[in-house]
């Protein structure tokens, strides 16, 4: 009447793995689940029992326990779902002993039985047992991928906001790589200075985030909270001891939204005043104290809620759900995203079968060298090619871009031509800067 399976679970942005201990006893019929569960993990409970009935499986009448060990490690999202609902089986003898041998389970459970996404699979599988992995089949491919396939617009975008420090919002449907291209992004970015790495070290210090060691922190931070984390945890403050947010952690590296739609209005616009200024005020009783918040934002989100965007076909949103999704994002907290890339999934065969993407070292070479070259200039801008400006201008009196989005594009358009190591700004680089800035289009209509 004992189980244990094995499943992984994400401390920042490295899985760890995770052993779940189911107990079935006899007695009054309950479900407890112990060792440090977060509030999403509590709920998988409601979520198991509603899965195993909704696949006509039977639920035991009896008292049910879950441990997840090591007790020390707190366990955050809905992924364990998968690994707690096989536990409850394989301890209730529905499923045949040693099946589970090896294997390691990550998935969240919708009500009706289906699998969903987990964020992080690529560090989660990095956690898993020998014999495999078992994850929902969108995740599959993420799971299997060491460097990202396909997806070139979604690539080339990363290397842009990296080389320009431009933030950047991806639109698309479960499965179509957003997470797997946001967690590449702090490879793209460069070792952080000794200057960056102090006020980094110190940050995280303060928050207790360092590892045992102890030892600077060298490289850009990347930081995903959760939609359900607390403004505090987001900003900083607390009650009684103020202490550095999510966004602080995240100085000289990526603060990653995912879901940024699931975020809290109230949530999202704490960050417009960082994300203006580079520092984050946090008041309480206790007094003012300002810490760093000079991040690049990386957030993504379903077009919709169902998650499938018109564009597919598959959409079962009303017109008035979808813009009531889309309306959570104020127009100044959009503005701030100078490139907005619609992703789609990626064909499979192209995935598994297609040329290889350019590896991450290749990517952070190139970004590497167009910093070089802005930092060259000074601040001074490269000279603007006269088809490029005839485009631009165009564009203006088009009505397809005001004054301040001019000022934008021709941003992205010289980190553009930094990365293809172009003297000037050219037509191409205003045309590639126009194509990732006005798919915002795809997000508020
Ligand atoms: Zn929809």
């Amino acid at each position: 009447m004992l189980a244990s399976i094995a499943t992984a679970t994400l401390i920042g942005a490295v899985g760890r793995p995770v052993s779940v201990e189911v107990h079935v006893s006899n007695g009054l019929p309950g479900f407890t689940i112990v060792g440090l569960p977060d509030a999403a993990v509590r709920e998988s409970r409601d979520r198991v029992r509603a899965a195993l009935l909704s696949s006509g499986l039977p639920w035991p009448l009896r008292r049910v326990t879950v441990n997840l060990a090591p007790s020390g490690v707190r366990k955050g999202g809905a992924g364990l779902d998968l690994a707690i609902a096989v536990g409850v089986l394989a301890a209730t003898g529905e499923l045949p002993a040693g099946c589970t041998e090896g294997l390691t389970f990550c998935g969240e459970l919708g009500l009706n039985g289906s699998l969903r996404h987990v964020p992080g699979m690529i560090a989660l599988a990095d956690a898993a047992a020998p014999r495999g992995l078992v994850v929902p089949l969108g995740d599959a491919r993420e799971a299997s991928l060491a460097d990202v396939r396909g997806q070139a617009l979604g690539r080339h975008a990363l290397e842009v906001a990296a080389a320009g420090r431009h933030h950047v919002l991806m639109v698309g449907p479960p499965g179509s790589g957003k997470t797997m291209l946001a967690e590449r992004l702090p490879g793209l970015l460069p070792t952080l200075t000794a200057e960056q790495s102090l006020v980094v070290t110190r940050v995280h210090s303060a928050a207790a985030c360092l590892g045992p060691d102890g030892a600077l922190v060298t490289r850009p931070p990347f930081r995903a909270p959760h939609h359900r984390a607390s403004i505090v945890a987001l900003v900083g403050g607390g009650s009684w001891s103020l202490r550095p947010g999510e966004i602080s952690l995240a100085t000289h590296g990526v603060l990653f939204l995912d879901e940024m739609g699931e975020f809290p209005v109230a949530a999202l616009e704490a960050l417009r005043q960082p994300l203006e200024e580079g520092v984050i005020r946090v008041s309480r009783a206790g007094g003012t104290v300002t810490f760093p918040a000079h991040f690049l934002l990386v957030a993504a989100m379903n077009p919709c809620p169902c998650g499938e965007g018109v564009f597919t076909g598959a959409c079962a949103c009303t017109a008035a759900a979808r813009a009531r999704y889309t309306r959570r994002l104020s127009a100044p907290l959009l503005d701030r995203f100078d490139l907005v890339v619609p992703l789609f999934r990626p064909d499979p065969d192209q995935l598994l079968d297609g040329p290889p993407g350019e590896s991450t070292a290749v990517s952070a070479a190139k970004v590497a060298a167009a910093r070089g070259r802005a930092a060259a200039r000074a601040g001074g801008d490269p000279p603007l090619h006269p088809d490029g400006a005839r485009l631009l201008a165009s564009k203006l009196r088009e009505g397809a871009l005001t004054a301040r989005g001019l000022h934008k594009v021709s941003r992205v358009a010289r980190t553009v031509a930094d990365l293809m190591g172009a003297e000037q700004v050219g037509e191409e680089h205003v045309c590639d800067a126009l194509t990732l800035r006005t798919a915002r289009s795809t997000v508020a209509p």
